[in-house]
């Protein structure tokens, strides 16, 4: 698994839990229904998945600055973004590891600056994005993605961590951190202590991560729903669960019901109607 590409890691996950996704969910419903009554009482957040691009005026450009500011107009607890290395060491704000039909590790920022996304903004360098993060309370949920070697990982963790210092955004209520790559995780959780990060592939159990110091897990939902005894155990040590990215009322409805603590999708409003009021706000 360490050697496939990024957006190969999430494929592979989505494509065992698309083909086990029903028997699986079936056959822990019943069992959920402790947790149900839990996740009932219990308040939770709503990230914006890449920003609340589904706003009218956003033209559903990802990850674009007008993303995050919908995402801080409807008062989300949380608006995510993710971030990638040019080849001259700059941090861009994109999902893929392409843009434009060009490799962001292999091409220099220069590639990439006058080019347009679909609300014709240009991509923004993670020091434009947290410009715009800081005028709002919404927290910055930062992905950082796995990169072509560990050096390049590390390298993009440190200079992150240096950005968000020089925006004065270095604050565990302000910004927390999230990765597909534990390298990067156990990176983070070393050096900034004090802050919330996450391990997205969902491979690992509440006890190895909290073993290596990372107090989060942000899982896709179905894994979830598939193992809700490590929501509770991961409660019991102190850590936050998250579930990403959970679109449909239905699914919404059961990963409510599971009690995590917050909820990655790209329709928060949704997500906000089902909680009826019982929701965290920045
Ligand atoms: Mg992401």
């Amino acid at each position: 698994m360490k050697n496939l590409a990024p957006i190969g890691i999430k494929k592979a996950i989505i494509l065992f839990l698309v083909i086990f996704s029903n028997l699986s969910v079936s056959c822990t419903h019943a069992q959920n229904n402790s947790k149900e009554e839990k996740g009932q009482n219990n308040k939770i957040a709503i990230c914006a998945h890449r920003g609340y691009w589904l706003a009218n005026e956003v033209n559903k450009a990802q990850n674009s600055i007008a993303s995050l500011k919908a995402a801080q107009a409807i008062n989300v607890w949380g608006s995510e973004f993710d971030i990638h290395l040019t080849s001259d060491d700059i941090i861009i704000v994109n999902h893929d590891q392409t843009l434009g039909g060009l490799d962001i590790w292999e091409n220099p920022w220069s590639s990439f600056k006058t080019m347009k996304l679909s609300n014709g903004e240009t991509p923004a360098t993670l020091s434009e994005y947290l410009a715009a993060g800081k005028e709002k309370n919404t927290i910055l949920v930062c992905e950082l993605k796995p990169q072509k070697n560990s050096e390049k990982e590390i390298l993009l963790a440190d200079m992150a961590i240096k950005e968000i210092k020089k925006h004065e955004l270095y604050d565990p209520k302000k910004i927390i951190f999230i990765s597909f790559s534990y390298n990067i995780c156990k990176h983070i959780a070393a050096n900034a202590p004090n802050f919330m990060v996450q391990y997205l592939s969902g491979n690992k159990t509440p006890d190895e991560l909290y073993t290596d110091g990372i107090m989060g897990l942000d899982y896709h939902y179905l894994i979830l729903l598939n193992n809700p005894d490590w929501i509770k155990r991961a409660h019991e040590l102190g850590m936050s669960v998250n579930a990403w990215t959970v679109n449909k009322k239905e699914d919404i409805e059961r990963v409510i019901g599971l009690g995590v603590d917050c909820i990655t999708t790209d329709y928060p409003l949704i997500v906000r109607e089902l909680l009826s009021g019982k929701e965290i706000t920045p």
